[in-house]
């Protein structure tokens, strides 16, 4: 929940030592950095600008220092960056983090505009040179990162067409995206109790709909449509404008369809993605199924919209900070005593933040820091079971970022699609591990709900998420511009599948797009979510099939990061993500966990 931030945790005292980066705010290793890397990144241009589209630079020896040296200075000029961020997420009210970090990225933008004409030249190299460079073998560890950045070839405009829409985009896309962002963010909710109306910021009345009490959760739902209704016109006028900016992008770029940009960015096909979303319609059974368990566990019915996050058993017992540590350090440890050892020294290097502070970030992250240093990871451990997942979730991105640092820092990030991968994995694993600590049926009965419900957030309700922007995209092209109305149709016709005649759908629950950013943010980003966590569930199949066989070789993926297509890698593992049977696979596990929720709560 969000609301009510504890302020003491057994995790007290846990925090992280920044010094492997610099020693403190005042470091003079900073500015230090920071200068060598400007001066090496001017070298740079000086060296190779105008050389790489017109060939002059065209020995595959010769571009491979390049990218060498490319490489080399991105690391040097990102490591100030890394940790100012680091030091502001860990203390957000102290003035000095906030002017180092205004400081540093002010300095790395100016540093990085000597950079950026290199991967725009390289992508004008006509396809044959450039074909001959990229299978050349001197540009082998370079090969995937140059491979894609060509996919965006077809797509570019001349350069000062590119200057004008960058320079356009500044008051317009921009500024619509900030207009959205504040509107949204200083919305006010009215919330009405017995006393009288309360005004309420958006994430403590979104903390309402998770309330034990019926009349608190439906009277949350009011005040959270009202709140959206008072600026409905405007919403909607954001909405319908960016929709039609996204549109002239997709024309002016000649881009076949409204998804095609970002299925290039994600590495992945339209068939995939089809596939994928229809495997999940498929089995919006299996969601119906849970809300009626939930509905009568609840003893509800019928189940409307805003009972669907009613706790079920709100007085879970507590986990310290050390039975979490030996819980989750134990799960990836029995899954491979490599992977334990890394997860270990996350603990004993203090490589961890996991303790209350004022100012302190939200949240939880783990973040890649350099390849020549190590992961760093972020959480506020409360004490409450659902942290000990937390924790999991990011030392499996930990695990991730720490063996792919050989890969090197261009190729070390994964796209969208399998940048949860390991996470989700690493959870499972101690969500095994916790369900063999409970044995009683009510404490597991609860972890596989949210579990469960975890699922269905990241699987099925991007989906949906996906088919409304589709829907909206194509009704805008259509139809001109939308009144509110007409989307509030889109979007229940797009939710009714999945709640079927299990959840009813309230007229209050119509208004609930208006406040989804990702939709104004990046255009369909969230099928990502639905591949990511498919992708995991059929891989812990297939770990429960192979056992010990698939350990070296999902290490081995981890291992790869970036450094070629989602596809390619998982073919290494034996995962046809083409084959519209696999998604079956993870589809049938959430089917399993609600069937062994209904025998758990037969045993009650
Ligand atoms: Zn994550």
């Amino acid at each position: 929940m969000i609301q009510a931030v504890k302020q003491t945790s057994s995790s007290a005292g846990v925090s992280w030592d920044l010094r492997d980066l610099y020693a403190c705010v005042d470091d003079p290793r900073i500015a230090d950095d920071l200068a060598r890397a400007r001066s090496r990144a001017q070298a740079f241009e000086a060296k190779y600008r105008g050389r790489i589209e017109t060939l002059e630079c065209s020995r595959a020896a010769d571009l491979a220092a390049a990218l060498e040296e490319l490489e080399n200075l991105s690391e040097e000029m990102d490591r100030p960056a890394v940790y100012a961020g680091l030091v502001h997420a860990a203390k957000t009210d102290d003035p000095r983090h906030g002017a180092l970090l205004t400081r540093v990225r002010e300095e790395r933008t100016a540093i990085n505009k000597h950079l950026i004409f290199f991967d725009l030249e390289w992508v004008k190299v006509p396809d044959e040179p450039a074909k001959a460079l990229t299978t050349h073998p001197a540009l082998a560890r370079f090969r995937h990162y140059l491979e894609h950045k060509r996919v965006w070839r077809p797509h570019f405009l001349t350069e000062p067409e590119e200057k004008i829409l960058d320079e356009k985009a500044v008051t317009g896309r921009a500024a619509f995206v900030r207009l959205f962002d504040e509107t949204v963010s200083t919305l006010q909710f009215p919330f009405e109790t017995p006393a009288g109306i309360e005004t309420l910021s958006q994430q403590e009345i979104l903390a309402k709909l998770y309330d034990p009490d019926r009349g608190v959760r439906q009277a949350g739902a009011k005040g959270l449509t009202k709140g959206l209704r008072n600026s409905a016109r405007l919403l909607t006028y954001i909405f319908n404008n960016l929709v039609l900016d996204h549109h002239s992008d997709c024309r002016l770029r000649h881009y076949e369809h409204f998804m095609q940009s970002r299925h290039l960015a994600n590495e992945i096909s339209d068939q995939v993605v089809e596939a994928l979303m229809t495997a999940v319609e498929r089995n919006h059974g299996v969601v119906q199924r849970y809300y009626r368990l939930k509905g009568e566990l609840l003893g509800l019915d019928p189940l409307y919209d805003y009972d669907r996050y009613a706790p079920l058993f709100p007085d879970l017992p507590e986990c310290d900070w050390s039975q979490a540590r030996q819980m989750v350090q134990e799960s990836y440890h029995a899954f491979s005593p490599r992977a334990g050892g890394i997860i270990r020294e996350f603990f004993d290097k203090n490589w961890i933040d996991a303790e209350l502070r004022p100012g302190k970030r939200g949240g939880a992250f783990s973040s890649s820091a350099v390849p020549s240093v190590h992961p760093y990871i972020l959480m506020n451990y409360t004490d409450k079971l659902r942290d000990v997942m937390t924790l999991a979730h990011e030392l499996g991105h930990g695990l991730h970022q720490y063996l792919s640092r050989p890969v090197g820092y261009l190729q070390c990030d994964t796209p969208l699609t399998t940048a949860e991968m390991a996470s989700v994995f690493g959870e499972m694993l101690t969500f095994q591990r916790l369900l063999e600590m409970y044995p009683e049926p009510r404490i597991r009965l609860a972890l596989l709900c949210s579990k469960i419900e975890d699922g269905f957030a990241t699987v099925f309700r991007q989906v949906v998420l996906t088919r409304f922007e589709q829907s909206l995209h194509q009704a805008r092209k259509d139809q001109g511009e939308l009144p509110t109305e007409k989307i509030n149709e889109l979007w229940m016709k797009a939710n009714q599948p999945m709640h079927g005649d299990v959840v009813r759908l309230t007229d209050d629950y119509c208004w609930l797009w208006l406040y989804i950013g990702h939709f104004i943010h990046v255009p369909f980003y969230c099928y990502a979510y639905a591949f990511g966590e498919l992708l995991v569930l059929a891989l812990v199949q297939k770990y429960k099939q192979e056992g010990p066989a698939f350990v070296p070789r999902y290490l081995d993926l981890l291992a790869s990061g970036g450094s070629d297509a989602p596809h390619v890698l998982l073919g290494k593992l034996g995962v046809d993500v083409n084959d519209p049977a696999f998604w079956d696979l993870g589809l049938r596990l959430l089917d399993a966990m609600v069937a062994e929720a209904e025998t758990l709560a037969g045993k009650l």
